[in-house]
């Protein structure tokens, strides 16, 4: 029943004009947007993860990570620190740092073996010792000299 909203008659169903003030009357209310459909909700388990693989394929591995341990900090400080160790007196802080680093980039692989640089601690720590020696000797022996040149004058 349409209802005039000038005068408030009620129309008979089918009028375009007020039966009274001949207002063009509304058209039966439009109905209202067909509401937009939402996707179901997803109840439980969908069916593609339990088809499909949990988690994709991982890249390959980058043989270069198998040559230099990117991944193992420690490690590969300790390696260039141990190359350098042989540095005069400089080189004996390198070597100290070469060692600590050398044993905790060992800890690491072995606690994570994909992480690599075994081969770099060892060589770190081998050439952290041979280079902390080195720089022992040449600092006792800057010492000695000292004390002989201290002596003959
Ligand atoms: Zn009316």
């Amino acid at each position: 029943m349409p209802i005039c909203s000038q005068c408030n008659t009620q129309n008979p169903e089918g009028s375009r004009l007020c039966i009274e003030c001949h207002t063009l009357l509304a058209s039966s209310p439009a109905p209202a947007p067909p509401a937009v459909p939402l996707p179901p909700p997803v109840l439980g388990q969908q069916p593609w993860q339990s088809s499909g693989p949990a988690t994709p394929p991982l890249p390959a591995a980058n043989p270069i990570d198998g040559l230099i341990p990117y991944k193992n900090g420690p490690a590969l400080t300790s390696y260039y620190l141990g190359l350098f160790s042989g540095f005069p007196v400089l080189g004996l802080f390198m070597a100290g740092t070469a060692l600590v680093l050398g044993f905790r980039g060992l800890r690491q692989v072995k606690e994570n073996p994909a992480l690599h640089g075994k081969t770099h601690a060892i060589v770190g720590i081998v050439t952290g010792i041979i280079g902390g020696l080195f720089n022992v000797f040449i600092v006792i022996g800057l010492v000695m000299a000292l004390l002989s040149s201290g002596h003959s004058n």
